[in-house]
């Protein structure tokens, strides 16, 4: 079995990642690898924030590894939050100050679309490969659901009547960001141990 450590430490992605993988491959957190480092996100970019995130932790082990990182875009905010969305209310990262944040500066928008862009940075025997997963929807006026994390109370993708925050693991997996970059990081894995 291919084994991957996942340079992260939020268990919500985690959980989405493991039950997208099943059991095809055996991937360690960050803490289960016993690596006690909370690597900086300090690029303008998803891209470059994804691969600080393996580079960082294959240059420390020499095992294969992938880092994700994730942005709320919104078309009426010119793509805000973006790359800020961790910290967009504060270097605190309180989920609910940054939806309070996003709410009250689309107060009155009627523009309300928006997507959830996944960027995976995979270091594999020291090559960088990148994939990407995008969920087109829209942003709420008022917030719903407890499950989940970060912006998911707001955000209904396209084709559900409901918010990220009101639908299982199972159920937001069918529409994910984060799921379809997986999807394409697995149709690459399972190439390479083909060929
Ligand atoms: P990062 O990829 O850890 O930098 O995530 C940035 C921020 O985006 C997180 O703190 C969350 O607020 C938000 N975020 C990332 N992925 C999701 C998601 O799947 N649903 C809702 N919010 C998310």
């Amino acid at each position: 079995m291919q084994k991957l450590i996942f340079a992260t430490n939020n268990k919500h992605k985690v959980e989405e990642i493991r039950s997208v993988l099943g059991n095809r491959f055996q991937i360690k957190t960050l803490e289960e690898a016993g690596i006690k480092i909370d690597i900086p996100e300090p690029y303008l970019t998803l891209e470059e924030n994804a691969r600080e995130k393996s580079r960082t932790i294959y240059t420390l082990t020499g095992q294969d590894c992938f880092g994700e990182d994730t942005g709320l875009e919104v078309f009426a905010l010119n793509g805000e939050p973006g790359v800020k969305s961790a910290r967009y209310a504060g270097e605190e990262k309180s989920f609910q100050k940054n939806i309070d944040k996003l709410l009250s500066k689309l107060k009155g928008t009627t523009n309300r679309e928006a997507q959830f862009r996944t960027v995976i940075s995979l270091y594999r025997s020291g090559k960088e490969f990148q994939f990407e997963g995008i969920c087109k929807g829209k942003i709420t006026d008022q917030q719903s659901g407890d499950g989940g994390f970060g912006y998911d109370p707001v955000f209904v993708p396209d084709g559900a009547y409901e918010t990220f925050a009101n639908m299982s693991l199972e159920e937001k997996n069918q529409y994910s960001h984060r799921r379809k970059a997986m999807d394409q990081l697995i149709g690459f894995l399972l190439m390479q141990a083909v060929s």
